[in-house]
């Protein structure tokens, strides 16, 4: 009988070892993916990344058009769809790679029981992360809790060899097993269709992941250790979708930064270094979710389930909406609304201000990047999150609350983000674009903001929340 590659986030061909594996079987191969808005429980993908997904599918489709195959796209709780066509099909094998959701991982287990009872075997495989997050332990056997020395440790057992190419062949069956249209799935916007400015900026795919890192690694790599900083300009890889789907794997873009680097004095540049250690961020964030499964719910630090969070419903609109009084702010929501993404300085500050300025749990705020971002990924939100409130594993002090101002003056003190995202601040000079309210009467009229009508007067004054925000932390 054929075997099944089920496709789940690892959306390329490159670089992919379950499905290597299922193409070198000889046997003929369906390749399946399935949409299960079920298994995921509260965490069923948001619309943003649904966005991605579709086009992703879609261009993985294109690309499997050499192959003389195609995807067998079905629909519903995935184990049943995978034992049903496995049974219908009488395939002997389902090859798949490892996702690392507490509910994905349980899936795998039922799956695996599932396919065993009818005598199909199920081969997973790891690809999608450099570390296995069991194979990453401290001195005394335990998870990591601190981000340098799991670093460390990652570092001495990284092994970027023997990155496979695509598949040589994956032949289809005689038959095709029918599929659902893609399309019928409804993962894009129609009416309203707010999906221009996603597609402005992205281009999912494998593709498109291949020309990200490339376009990084040639034009911005050496630059990024400081650019990194400045949401301003393009200073980052903007890679993030692109992993999270799985259409590039941490691996190659380990080996190719390595590859391509200035290396000085046998050492990558600053920039490379700088930019492996984000993609280890992102190791780190998958072994926290793995070994904390309630990651996304409960705080990692048990004395914050008492924090005092307020509920203002007013207050968390103006947030979501960019209409806050604080210029960064509103960039760093409208850029997130209009692309789909949000630069890392901005979406640390935004967090900020929603926990510390507002006081309100960080929770809303993870729930609403998660259906906004293209990146939404369980483990980086979760852990960031966390981080920024200071309840994490590792995290940011809860005391150390970010002053929107002086984070624009120092990270965009041009206002060149600012203008971009916030037009009626356009006209105004640099010196008063992150604190508008400070600007004398005749500037603001001459720029012709008219605060309170133009653009809102802050929600909340920065000293007050502060101390606030630092009286809700002594009480716990
Ligand atoms: P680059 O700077 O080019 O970094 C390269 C890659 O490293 C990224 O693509 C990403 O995979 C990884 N990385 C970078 N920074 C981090 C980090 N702090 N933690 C974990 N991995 C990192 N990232 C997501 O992928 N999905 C999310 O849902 C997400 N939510 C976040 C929420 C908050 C409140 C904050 C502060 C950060 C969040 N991040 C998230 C992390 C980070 O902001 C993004 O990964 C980064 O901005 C993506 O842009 P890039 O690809 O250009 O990053």
């Amino acid at each position: 009988g054929p075997v099944i590659h089920w496709f789940r986030r690892d959306l390329r061909l490159a670089d992919n070892p379950a499905l290597t594996a299922a193409g070198q079987n000889g046997a003929p191969v369906i390749l399946l993916y399935v949409h299960d808005d079920i298994s995921a429980v509260d965490w069923t993908a948001g619309a943003a990344s649904n966005w991605f997904l579709h086009h992703s599918l879609e261009n993985l489709n294109r690309d499997l058009l050499p192959y003389g195959n195609r995807i067998v796209f079905r629909k519903g709780s995935a184990v049943n769809v995978i034992r049903d066509l496995a049974v219908e099909t009488k395939a002997s094998t389902v090859f798949f790679t490892r996702c690392y959701e507490p509910w994905a991982a349980e899936e795998e287990k039922i799956l695996a029981h599932e396919l065993k009872a009818s005598g199909i075997a199920a081969r997973r495989f790891g690809g999608n992360l450099l570390f296995e997050p069991e194979s990453l332990k401290t001195g005394s056997q335990q998870p990591f809790k601190v981000y340098t020395p799991f670093y460390k440790a990652g570092l001495k057992q990284l092994q970027t060899e023997g990155i496979r190419p695509r598949p040589e062949k994956l032949p289809a069956p005689a038959n095709l097993p029918s599929s659902d249209d893609l399309r019928s799935w409804n993962l894009c916007p129609t009416k309203p269709d707010w999906s221009t400015g996603l597609a402005e900026n992205w281009q999912p795919g494998e593709q498109g992941a291949d020309a990200a890192l490339e376009n990084f690694i040639e034009e911005h790599l050496n630059r990024y250790s400081s650019d990194r900083d400045r949401p301003g300009i393009k200073g980052t890889s903007r890679l993030s979708p692109h992993l999270h789907f799985g259409e590039i794997t941490p691996r190659s873009c380990w080996q190719r930064t390595l590859s391509k680097c200035v290396i000085e004095n046998g050492f990558p540049s600053q920039g490379a270094e700088v930019f492996l250690k984000e993609l280890i961020w992102r190791e780190f964030s998958h072994h926290l979710l793995h070994h904390t499964p309630d990651l996304p719910s409960r705080p990692f630090r048990q004395k914050f389930s008492e924090f005092p969070w307020r509920k203002d419903e007013d207050q968390l609109v103006a947030w979501q909406r960019g209409l806050t009084g604080y210029p960064l702010v509103d960039a760093g929501m409208r850029e997130l609304w209009h692309s789909g993404w949000m630069h890392n300085r901005v979406r640390m500050i935004t967090a900020s201000f929603l926990i510390k300025h507002l006081l309100i749990d960080w929770r809303q705020g993870q729930k609403w990047f998660w259906d906004t971002l293209v990146d939404a990924d369980l483990a980086n939100n979760a852990a960031s999150w966390q981080w920024v409130a200071g309840c994490g594993a590792d995290a940011a002090p809860y005391f150390r609350i970010f002053n929107p101002v002086l984070q624009g003056e120092k990270f965009d003190p041009d206002g060149v983000y600012i203008k971009r995202w916030v037009p009626e601040l356009g006209n105004l000079p640099a010196k008063y674009i992150h604190a508008p309210w400070l600007g004398p009467e005749n500037v603001l009229k001459q720029a012709g903001v008219t605060l309170g009508k133009d653009y809102p007067r802050p929600i909340v004054d920065h000293a007050a929340a502060r101390n606030r925000a630092l009286a809700a932390l002594k009480s716990l």
